[in-house]
């Protein structure tokens, strides 16, 4: 029971099919001028875009955030006298957009906040209002305190982190995820079902966190596959699209385990979607974790909760572990993911990557430490 839920500065959850209809209210109750992040092709939200009653900039986010995207958009919403943000879009775009309106209100640039590579300025003012649109059902960025850019410089992915960064609104339709290909489906789908499990095991898991993961990977489990195959399965839409706000909700509350420590220091090394890292990884993980608990502490609750889980994600209650790992096995045939080796990583890298990621912040959320040699095995199965 140790981390705490930050109610005086998350945002508010609006969720449901058909619910984007009210955008252009919400929009209006928080600003006058607003800056819009999309992806690379604004014209997919052209209705959206006119619908909205005030002068307004539209910011394309054209692939993997960098600490130069979210200068550049800042400069377009300055430029604009912008006092609120909004992103319609999938984690990329929302990070961008959540960057933007912190810079708005704490003002400097992205280098002067984010961790590990920037100037440890300090996130001081309450960020412009920012409200979320996911387009993907994966990161739950629409409701963390959390934005990532890359810095191709420094060859790595870092965070710009506040409570203060929480979009004031998150408005999550799962009608805007139906024309989500099956490769994003199946990445994004794998990255919320991790962000609900990690912190279920989580040695940071409370009561509130439980219920939210346990119901994210009840529903990831019953609709990450229709999803897939069937894109139209609103049902199914729906439930990915609550797993990962249900996970986005549980991971900053109770942060996540070795999969995102490990996806986190891959994601800098390779041009690895996050989800895929976090899909190859997830199955390894399990049973690198299972081990250690079994030899160090068999009486350790997370043992339980992998079960609960298990029973979950094999669809029958009383399934072993061992079912459950091969229910994820399974599925990532089925979507087609790749291993880590299709990216470039060898098992050259593996010492390295295992050695940057035991430092990790999300490392802190596995519910056993893993050795550096655990940590290299798991990497060398993910390949
Ligand atoms: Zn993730």
């Amino acid at each position: 029971m140790t981390a705490a839920f930050d109610f005086a500065t998350a945002g508010r959850v609006m969720a449901g099919a058909g619910r984007v209809a009210e955008l252009p209210n919400v929009v209006s109750g928080l600003g006058s001028r607003a800056l819009v992040c999309t992806g690379a092709n604004p014209s997919r939200h052209e209705r959206l875009l006119a619908a909205l009653d005030m002068p307004t900039e539209v910011f394309a986010v054209a692939g993997e955030p960098t600490i130069a995207t979210a200068r550049a958009a800042t400069a377009v919403a300055r430029d604009h006298g912008a006092d609120v943000v909004t992103a319609i879009g999938g984690g990329s775009v929302i990070d961008v957009a959540k960057c933007v309106a912190m810079l708005l209100a704490n003002g400097g640039d992205p280098l002067d906040y984010i961790e590990v590579i920037g100037a440890g300025r300090k996130i001081t003012q309450q960020a412009a209002p920012c409200v979320a649109v996911p387009t993907t059902a994966g990161t739950g960025t629409e409701v963390t305190a959390n934005a990532v850019l890359a810095s191709p410089s420094h060859g790595v992915k870092a965070s710009l982190r506040s409570p203060m960064m929480f979009p004031r609104i998150a408005l999550v339709d799962p009608e805007l995820t139906v024309s989500c290909p099956p490769p994003v489906t199946a990445s994004s789908g794998l990255d919320a079902l991790t962000q609900c499990l990690e912190p279920y095991v989580s040695c940071q898991a409370n009561a509130l966190t439980d219920g939210l993961s346990f119901e994210g990977l009840r529903r990831g489990a019953s609709g990450l596959r229709v999803a897939y195959l069937n894109g139209d399965d609103i049902d199914a839409r729906t439930d990915m699209a609550m797993c990962s706000l249900l996970g986005g909700i549980a991971l900053a509350n109770a942060k996540l385990g070795a999969v995102h420590g490990l996806a986190g220091v891959i994601g800098g090394t390779a041009h690895v979607p996050h989800g895929v890292a976090c899909a190859a990884l997830l199955a390894p993980v399990i049973e690198a974790n299972i081990r250690a608990l079994t030899a160090s502490q068999p009486g350790h609750p997370a043992l339980g909760r992998y079960a609960q889980v298990a029973g979950l994600l094999a669809g029958r209650t009383g399934a072993s572990i061992e079912e459950g790992v091969a229910w994820i096995r399974d599925t990532l045939a089925l979507l087609e993911i790749p291993g880590l080796a299709a990216f470039g990583i060898t098992s050259q890298q593996a010492d390295e990557i295992a050695a940057k990621a035991i430092k990790s912040s999300s490392m802190q959320g596995n519910p056993v430490a893993l050795s550096l040699s655990d940590l290299r095995a798991v990497i060398l199965q993910a390949l």
